[in-house]
């Protein structure tokens, strides 16, 4: 479907030209008609289907169209992390370029000029505010926020901030919000603390559904299965096999996010690494540096996982197994957006085994086995279901019994993630 059937302001049909968008996905063709009609609207969609746009679209059409509160802020888009804030509002600003409808991102670890301009457009009204919950919160406490005539509000990566502990704060910041308004729920996945939160906010909801829960079919997984201490040399030799435009790897810890771009920084790769030790400047400039291919080696923890978009990545290395196969889509769907193609390598130690065997259960298919070159010493065979290979319950590492330990279970996210 073309996006001049939605007959859109003009102005804003000139912004979705200019950013390169003739038909609409499918995520796009089902939720625009609804928030169009005013109909409030729980979707399951992952980063990478265009929901950003689903919602920012009729959002930014129906500001155009109708009169608004110049003294409030008309909608309220809470989001998870700075990182995703910061990247909705680029995307805000080129979608409604050729309009007067204004926006801000209000995310923490900003310095003291950033928190004076937020004040600003708070309390003088913004007509699109995209916002982290804690952060929303500090400006709330001041007393200056002026929400009255908002409209619209958007939860975006739901399943996401429940996860990182956001619930009260984002049910606070709901309950300074007027009644009547019209409500859009995104999340990746639909668990019932979802459903639960939805039935409280959401008002006759419709129902969309997107399922990519399975990772894009452009996906090449491959895998290998390692010990730990072969590893750091199988980076290096992957990475120089083969150039790949851009080069993302995932660890599951910031010490080994350290470890691993010490290691890579002595090799001739252009390396950084980002995690939420960064200072928001830092981590910002570093981001840029990858989307601009000044350093095409990013290592990083989850808090890249979900919702940043970088085109062009070539291949996404998992250092570690994520935690469940949620984490391992969000991870691998780094790789082949738009219509590129990609490369999904992940590293399984023993101890991993039968994590990845969760995932690929998830999957539906198992993901193939690379042999581990020679060079590098003899390999592990992949045997998930022996004892040995339980993770926690490896050769001298006996927990209590030899249980194993559950799977899947994600620790809390760190909110400053
Ligand atoms: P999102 O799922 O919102 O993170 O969007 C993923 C990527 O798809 C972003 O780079 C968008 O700019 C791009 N995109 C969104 N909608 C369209 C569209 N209709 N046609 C082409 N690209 C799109």
């Amino acid at each position: 479907m073309k996006f001049t059937a939605f007959n859109f302001d003009s102005r804003l049909q000139e912004g979705i030209e200019a950013s390169g968008y003739e038909e609409a996905t499918p995520v796009q063709e089902q939720v625009i008609p609804l928030v169009l009609e005013g109909r409030d609207v729980i979707a399951s969609a992952q980063t990478g289907t265009g929901k950003t746009a689903a919602f920012l679209l009729p959002l930014i059409n129906n500001i155009l169209a109708s009169p608004i509160n110049h003294h409030s802020i008309t909608a309220l888009v809470i989001v998870p992390t700075r990182e995703l804030a910061i990247q909705i509002a680029q995307h805000m600003e080129g979608l409604s370029y050729f309009t007067s409808v204004s926006s801000i991102a209000v995310y923490g670890g900003g310095d003291g000029n950033a928190f004076v301009q937020e004040k600003k457009a708070l309390s003088a009204g913004a007509d699109v505010v995209i916002c982290t919950p804690g952060k929303m919160i500090a400006h709330i406490n001041m007393g200056y926020v002026k929400f009255q005539g908002l409209k619209y509000l958007i939860l975006d990566e739901a399943d996401r901030m429940l996860d990182m502990g956001f619930y009260d704060d984002i049910m606070r910041i709901i309950n300074a919000l007027p009644a009547k308004r019209q409500n859009l729920l995104f999340s990746a996945t639909m668990p019932h603390k979802i459903r639960e939160m939805a039935r409280k906010i959401l008002h006759h909801p419709a129902e969309i559904s997107i399922s990519i829960s399975k990772p894009n079919d452009k996906i090449k997984q491959l895998a290998y299965v390692v010990y730990d201490t072969q590893k750091i040399p199988l980076v290096k030799y992957i990475l120089h096999q083969k150039t790949f435009d851009s080069v993302l790897i995932f660890c599951s810890s910031k010490i080994s996010v350290k470890q691993l771009t010490r290691d890579l920084k002595r090799t001739s790769l252009k390396v950084d690494e980002i995690h939420s030790d960064l200072e928001q400047d830092k981590r910002e400039e570093v981001l840029m540096y990858f989307k601009s291919g000044r350093i095409n080696v990013l290592v990083a923890t989850d808090i890249l996982s979900r919702g940043i978009d970088i085109d062009n990545i070539g291949l996404v290395l998992n250092y570690d197994v994520p935690h469940d196969g949620e984490d391992y889509v969000h991870r691998i769907g780094r790789t082949a957006r738009a219509a590129a193609e990609g490369t999904a390598i992940t590293f399984i130690s023993v101890k991993e085994q039968r994590k990845f065997m969760a995932i690929e259960k998830l999957l539906g298919k198992s993901v193939q086995k690379e042999k581990v070159p020679e060079q590098f010493g003899e390999a592990p065979e992949y045997n998930p279901g022996a004892p040995a290979h339980r993770s926690g319950s490896g050769a001298g590492r006996g927990n209590g019994g030899g249980k194993p330990k559950q799977f899947n279970r994600r620790p809390p996210a760190r909110k400053q993630d």
